[in-house]
């Protein structure tokens, strides 16, 4: 098949979060089963700067209309590896920026007009390249309007420029919403703007653009995929996802294994496997040491990574200080965001460093040595459209405590629920039910033959790309 992926970060050109790691790790599953896979991506300074774009062999320049204003651009082609090929939409004016989406204290005031202008783009370069596209997948509202433009395109002027298309929600709480008169710059026919368009309580959704426009809808988890059809999950848009309700599939992200394997692992101190766990126990030890605690330590290690907003059930941990100050166990933290998130923890490991450490920074090496290190991965996440370190916790045999919501109960089987089967422990997202199973996780770390159990269950389970690209490609034939 022909695939034509159309979104904002792509990792290692530009990563932010979860989205970055899915479409690089989908888009080259995908080139490596052998299909002809191309990936737009606005060209970013940091994007233009890689190596692989500076090399850049291929630049056309192109031009599309906003509102009567005829903006110019160019593109860059390049190919990281056999198969796929990534286009990089640049214009200076827009995406010759250090961020993608806002200056860290709010969003760029400009971004719905780069984003419509890189919709545009991409639609533009179908045609100029004529890439005969079978499939056209957009991701998150950066990408949502590329549906539209199509369907238009279609209706309006009889070509078409993709056989079917694809827009996957990787988190429904941020929509692209602007003011109605940002309509204006889409040129998209006045009946559009509408309720059953991209009209939304006076102003332009793109997300529900893509929800409503798309052949087929899907989410980073099924669970994901019920829960935004439910006011408490839809972030406003759960009656829009509802009339899409037969075509929207939740299908989970995977692991990337080249990067999160405890055999293979170069940023751990050893390395291990399910059938010698010598190395976890150098890991843990290391982690101890690094954390500041006495090596000698025999209650369990606590570990957390999350980026630190609400979304990540924070608040719920620290509602839990004196659990953690109490028993005869181990916290650590790495995390940066919300300063207020970080100034209680700071706080919190203050009173009692000789038991809780928060590390208040990005660090790729700190992260793999948590997840190796820790005995309980503690994820309590209000929502999670699918998750990731639930599973890196699994695979490196690290019990994960997560709440029951989205990927994380998509990816978790309780313990104490279902003894035979269980991989880790689930709580509600509140904090008297992350205490309750943050003590039955002391009585689990108690119970040594359980809780190896509990462990080589989750060290057996596959979380790989290989599954979740298979279900993709499945989702793209059936649509065609
Ligand atoms: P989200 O995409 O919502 O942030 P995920 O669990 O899907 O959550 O993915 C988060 C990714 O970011 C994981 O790979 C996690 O290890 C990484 N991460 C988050 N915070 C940090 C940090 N402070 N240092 C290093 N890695 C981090």
């Amino acid at each position: 098949m022909k695939i034509v992926h159309v979104a904002s970060e792509l990792f290692p050109y530009m990563k932010t979060g979860g989205l970055a790691d899915a479409v690089g790790a989908l888009s080259a599953a995908l080139a490596d089963d052998g299909h002809e896979v191309s990936v737009f991506l606005p060209g970013y300074r940091a994007a233009c700067e890689h190596g692989d774009a500076a090399a850049a062999a291929r630049r056309l320049r192109f031009k599309v209309e906003l509102a009567g204003d005829f903006l110019a651009g160019d593109v860059r082609a390049f190919s990281p590896r056999k198969n796929l090929t990534v286009y990089l939409i640049c214009r200076e004016e827009f995406f010759d920026r250090r961020a993608p989406y806002g200056n860290g204290e709010r969003d760029y005031d400009d971004n719905s007009d780069r984003f419509i202008f890189f919709c545009k783009a991409v639609v533009e370069m179908l045609r100029l390249a004529d890439l005969q596209a079978d499939i056209v997948h957009c991701h998150d509202w950066q990408a949502a309007l590329v549906p539209v433009l199509l369907r238009d395109s279609e209706r309006r002027h009889g070509v078409t420029l993709a056989l079917k298309t694809v827009f996957t929600i990787h988190n429904i709480a941020y929509q692209g919403v602007f003011p109605a008169k940002t309509f204006a710059r889409t040129n998209l026919p006045e009946e559009l703007y509408h309720i059953d368009g991209l009209e939304y309580y006076s102003q332009v959704n793109l997300m529900k653009g893509g929800i409503l426009f798309a052949d087929r809808v899907t989410t980073v988890s099924p669970r994901y995929a019920r829960e935004i059809q439910t006011a408490d999950f839809g972030c406003g848009l759960d009656g829009v996802v509802q009339t899409r309700a037969d075509d929207i599939v939740g299908l989970l992200n995977g692991v990337d294994t080249g990067v999160w394997n405890p055999a293979t692992d170069a940023l751990l101190p050893a390395r291990y496997s399910a059938g010698n766990l010598a190395g976890k126990k150098v890991c843990r030890t290391e982690l101890l040491k690094r954390c500041g605690f006495v090596v000698e330590t025999t209650g369990p290690i606590f570990g957390i990574v999350a980026r630190l907003t609400e979304q990540k059930g924070m608040d719920f941990v620290l509602g839990n200080a004196d659990f953690f100050l109490a028993q005869d166990c181990r916290l650590v933290v790495l995390g940066s965001g919300d300063k207020r998130l970080e100034t209680h923890l700071r706080e919190l490991a203050a009173v009692a460093p000789q038991k809780i450490c928060f590390a208040a920074k990005l660090d790729e090496g700190m992260s793999h040595l948590i997840e190796a290190g820790a005995d309980f991965f503690v994820m309590p996440s209000v929502f999670e459209p699918c998750g990731l370190n639930q599973m890196y916790s699994q695979v490196y045999g690290t019990v994960p405590i997560v709440s029951r919501v989205g990927g994380l109960a998509d990816t978790v089987i309780d313990a104490d629920e279902n003894p035979a089967a269980g991989t880790g422990l689930m709580c509600e997202p509140e904090v008297l039910s992350l205490r309750d199973a943050l003590q039955r996780a002391l009585m689990l770390f108690a119970d040594r033959p359980r809780y190896a159990a509990v462990q080589q269950r989750g060290m057996a389970r596959d979380f790989s790309w290989n599954v979740a690209a298979r279900a993709y490609e499945q989702l793209y034939q059936d649509s065609l």
